[in-house]
């Protein structure tokens, strides 16, 4: 089920998927497998990481200009941005505006869901890709270097995954 702050954009034709295109914003989008990112992963997981966390912030700079909203409003939309790319349910557990920091729950990620489809279960955490992309949003909008590490995650059999962003 769409936001509605998606369907807004869908009905604006600011999200749109036609003629093999995926616009959003304005800008083309690419749909790809869950499976490339664990590959990429499983190569490098730092770089991913660091690759993610990158493109996030290049991506959100040009997104939040056009959005042109600040505040509580810009961390609603990015949320909402964030559940439509099918990157899981997000859920603030502490936003910590003075300090910088966050924690963020992350239900079904599918990064994990496709570590558990190949490997069952792991010892440790598996959302690297999730990680760097929090990283970026969090750079984004506290407008300082931030890092994201994950410190629950589903595929070593937490209940959901959880990053502290600061
Ligand atoms: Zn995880």
């Amino acid at each position: 089920m769409f936001s509605p702050f998606v369907k807004k954009l869908m009905f604006a034709r600011q999200f749109n998927m036609e003629d093999g295109k995926i616009e959003f914003l304005g800008d083309r989008e690419l749909l790809l497998p869950v499976g490339l990112v664990t590959e990429f992963q499983a190569f490098d997981e730092d770089k991913t990481y660091l690759l993610a966390k990158k493109s996030c912030i290049a991506e959100l700079e040009r997104m939040t200009a056009k959005l042109g909203v600040k505040g509580p409003e810009l961390v609603k939309n990015l949320t909402e941005i964030y559940e439509a790319f099918g990157l899981g349910r997000i859920e603030i557990k502490d936003f910590d505006v003075k300090n910088g920091r966050a924690i963020i729950n992350i239900s079904d990620s599918p990064v994990a869901r496709d570590y558990i489809r190949k490997n069952k279960s792991s010892k440790h955490e598996t959302c690297n890709f999730i990680a760097g992309m929090l990283a970026g949003i969090g750079e984004s909008i506290f407008n300082k270097n931030m890092e994201a590490k994950e410190v629950k995650c589903i595929a070593k059999g937490d209940s959901v995954c959880q990053f502290i962003v600061k």
